[in-house]
């Protein structure tokens, strides 16, 4: 409470002092920094000094009239003495030479004394009593608090003296005489005052002088922070400054960093000397900030950029630019203010990054990524013009990487990027999607024959790289519609399945193809049955998938000796569906593994119901794919499931195609062997359509040929000199294989079967694949 008292006193004075000190010696004398910079001295001295000077000036009639009042009384030693104390006061304060000195003190105390007995000598001019309160004033205002105390001891002290002197009649014992005793009390007034005045001066003095104190301390502790503020601007990465807010940036203060950062010294952007800011700006970045500015300033939000600049070596550098304005009382700019930090080697890294990130590292092409940001771009913008993606895929270099290893295969897709680059254009973007496919994107075209010439152009250039490698490929090529421009994930996709198909059809050559409303409905269908066999894989009580099995005939015994177990699949969706359609789809997906677990689980379980049923020495063969075949699960999986089923192993049989073979030869030749070795009995199926090795079939670990119904349909059309069953079956008997012929759908073919030797049969003459209930029934019938 206190202490705001003497806070509001002081700021009172302050203002006083200087608008009374603006009035006196003109404005031109003020100190600006008033709040910050008053000096003690100067500040107690000047305020003093020029109240001191009010009063005495004040008092210069009732000196000159009590004078003329001496004059008039022949007291003329008494009117000299009263203008002489006058002037020498005057004179002392015109001087202005103003310091502590304990002379002076004394001087003026003597001066004080002089006008006090001026007072009781000569009477009431009221001279007297303006040259006390001048005098007292200006003792105070020269002396410092310890000083201006020991003045008041002293007025003090000289008042009891006096008033002591006065009643003991002293000065009327010395012949000295004054006025009436009315007078004594105007002397006593006089002091008290003037002792009070100086009193409360003093302590007002002293509130000031701690006030000031604290300032000086805050003074010196927003040094230090400049002190330290400088220390960090100058060493800054980069540099600060402080602008006008106009079209140049005009500099009005930048730091010792912009050498570094710009390469040109501080003085010569400050005021625009040799250039502006906005000249180092890279020309491109100009209007963006502006407008970057505006948009901050005008919400108060700081500002928060990166650009690049053209520094004076002319290299460009990138800066990321932190300001924000400084507005004045009504909210207008008035500066910016900030520091811009080199960011070039960040930049740097960034860049690489994004480069990785947006680029096929092998080939150098942009990347999938990018397309999709482009494809995702360019759809926000409803274009009128053509566009087209085409994919030429060469999956189909990956079989020489078998042969020479994945960096001769690499080099291949290289070379064929960069023979695809020379087809480049602004209209005809490449894309490197996958390591090794790639995409041409393809804008305003005019018609569907463009597209065509493109695709041979394609053709023609990647010839010279893969034709003499004896590799072909597929190229794909999609037209943007209504319905799928916008879903760029699904014409990705499309274009990649029009390349798979165009690869199917022209094997070992070139080609492309379009992707069409048939190519759609194909895939649209087949990603049902994927959602299908999802659905069975995952729900176990699914009866999605089930068996049906076709019965085989012993020719020997005439005897069913067992059942080839095939998969069905029929969903509400999609009605019946072809094991030939559905296989390959889990094959692809490689839903097969599980799917052949549910297979052979539900096998099994006829298997058992045969035995329940005492048919004990039929066996059930299971159609078992590649990819099955190949985990190195599989033995043990097998395993575990007759174990589960606690079946007879020597009434299982598996059949494979003889194209398993194609991959691994060696190794399926073992799990052959562990599957024969636990009793199962193997079957290659479809024997002789593949592209056959029954050289070497007697190496191999099966038990069985089924030859394909290719070969049975040939009976039918050949006459017996024609055709080769016979001798298959006979170089099979010799291998040590049983035959089965497939497809027999009529007698004369069973007959010559018969005749040949040929072991077992299977085929619609015997039965069509059967429910489990009509195969169970169907045994019962046969046996009676
Ligand atoms: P596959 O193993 O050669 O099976 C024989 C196919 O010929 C069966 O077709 C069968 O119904 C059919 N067939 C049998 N006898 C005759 C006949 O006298 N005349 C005619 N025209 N056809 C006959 P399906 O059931 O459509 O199976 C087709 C293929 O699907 C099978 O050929 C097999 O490769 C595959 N498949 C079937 N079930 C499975 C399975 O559980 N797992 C695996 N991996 N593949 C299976
Ligand atoms: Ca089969
Ligand atoms: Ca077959």
């Amino acid at each position: 409470m206190k202490s705001k008292l003497s806070e509001q006193i002081y700021k009172k004075f302050n203002r006083f002092y200087y608008d009374f000190s603006r009035l006196l010696l003109g404005s031109s004398h003020c100190n600006q920094d008033v709040e910050n910079k008053v000096d003690l001295e100067h500040f107690r001295n000047d305020v003093f000094y020029k109240l001191a000077l009010l009063f005495t000036i004040l008092g210069l009639f009732p000196i000159f009239f009590g004078a003329y009042l001496f004059f008039q009384e022949d007291n003329v030693i008494a009117g000299v003495l009263e203008l002489l104390s006058y002037f020498v006061v005057l004179m002392l304060l015109l001087s202005r030479r103003i310091s502590i000195s304990v002379k002076r003190y004394i001087f003026i105390l003597c001066v004080y004394l002089l006008g006090l007995m001026l007072l009781f000598v000569v009477g009431p001019t009221g001279a007297g009593l303006i040259v006390i309160i001048s005098a007292i004033i200006l003792a105070a205002c020269l002396l410092d608090k310890k000083q201006s105390n020991t003045f008041i001891f002293i007025n003090l002290s000289a008042f009891l003296v006096i008033s002591t002197l006065f009643s003991f009649s002293f000065f009327e014992k010395l012949g000295i005489y004054g006025y009436k005793d009315s007078w004594y009390v105007v002397a006593i007034s006089t002091q008290c005052i003037g002792t009070l005045f100086v009193l409360i001066i003093s302590n007002i003095l002293s509130n000031i002088e701690s006030k000031i104190k604290e300032n000086e301390r805050i003074i010196s502790m927003i040094a230090e922070s400049e002190r330290s503020k400088a220390v960090l601007i100058s060493n800054l990465p980069g540099m600060a400054y402080r602008c006008s807010y106009d079209s140049d940036w005009t500099m009005k203060f930048v730091s010792q960093g912009c050498v570094k950062l710009t390469g040109y010294a501080p003085e010569s952007l400050v005021n625009n000397k040799d250039l502006t800011f906005n000249d180092l700006i890279s020309p491109e970045y100009r209007k963006i900030l502006r407008n970057e500015w505006e948009r901050v300033l005008a919400n108060k939000l700081p500002f928060r950029y990166e650009y690049e600049i053209t520094s004076a070596g002319g290299s460009r550098k990138w800066v990321l630019e932190l300001g924000e304005g400084i507005y004045s009382n009504d909210g207008q700019v008035e500066m910016l203010e900030g520091i811009i930090l080199d960011i070039s080697d960040r930049k740097e890294v960034e860049n690489a990054l994004k480069y990785h990130n947006d680029h096929d590292m092998w080939t150098g092409l942009y990347n999938r990524r990018y397309l999709e940001n482009i494809l995702k771009n360019d759809g926000m913008i409803e274009e009128t013009i053509n566009r087209a993606l085409i994919c030429i895929n060469l999956s189909t270099v990956n079989l020489v990487s078998t042969t020479y290893g994945f960096y001769y295969s690499q080099g291949l897709i290289k070379r064929a990027a960069e023979m695809l680059m020379l087809l480049c254009t602004d209209n005809h973007q490449l894309f490197c999607t996958y390591p090794d496919q790639f995409i041409f994107y393809i804008k305003d075209y005019e018609n569907k024959n463009e597209l065509i010439e493109f695709c041979s152009s394609v053709i023609n250039v990647l010839s010279s790289v893969l034709i003499s490698e004896r590799i072909g490929g597929g190229i794909g090529v999609i037209e943007f519609d209504n319905d799928n421009k916008h879903d760029f994930d699904r014409l990705l996709k499309n274009v990649l399945v029009a390349s798979e198909k165009a690869i199917v059809s022209y094997d070992r050559d070139f080609g492309f193809c379009f992707y069409d409303r048939k190519m759609e409905l194909h895939q649209i269908r087949e990603e049902a049955i994927q959602r299908e066999l999802l659905q069975i894989t995952a729900d176990e009580n699914s009866s999605g998938l089930y068996l049906q099995f076709q019965p085989i005939l012993n020719l020997k015994t005439n005897q069913i000796c067992g059942f080839e177990a095939l998969a069905r699949l029929s969903s509400a969706d999609l009605g019946r569906v072809s094991p030939q359609e559905f296989i390959p789809i889990a094959e692809k997906t490689k839903f097969i593994v599980p799917l052949g677990n549910i297979i052979l689980f539900k096998a099994l379980q006829f298997l058992n119901r045969l035995n329940e049923n005492g048919y004990d020495t039929v066996s059930v063969s299971i159609n078992i794919s590649a990819i099955q075949l190949l985990r190195t699960d599989f033995i043990s999986s097998v395993l575990e499931m007759i174990v589960k089923m606690q079946v007879n192993p020597s009434n299982i049989g598996i059949e494979i195609t003889e194209s398993v073979f194609a991959s691994n030869y060696q190794e399926i030749n073992k799990v052959l062997g562990e599957l024969k070795d636990i009793g199962i009995k193997v079957s290659i199926d479809d024997f002789g359509t593949e592209y056959s090795s029954l050289a070497r079939a007697n190496e191999l670990n099966v038990n069985c040929l089924k030859i394909d119904k290719y070969f049975a349909d040939k009976l039918l059309l050949l006459n017996e000199d024609e055709v080769i069953v016979a001798d298959m079956i006979s170089i099979a008997h010799k291998l040590g294989y049983s035959v089965v012929a497939e497809g027999i759908e009529y007698e004369e073919q069973r007959r010559y079967l018969v005749d040949n030797g040929c072991d077992k049969i299977q085929g619609y003459l015997i039965a069509k694949p059967l429910d489990e209930e009509m195969a169970i029934e169907l045994m019962r019938k046969h046996l009676n």
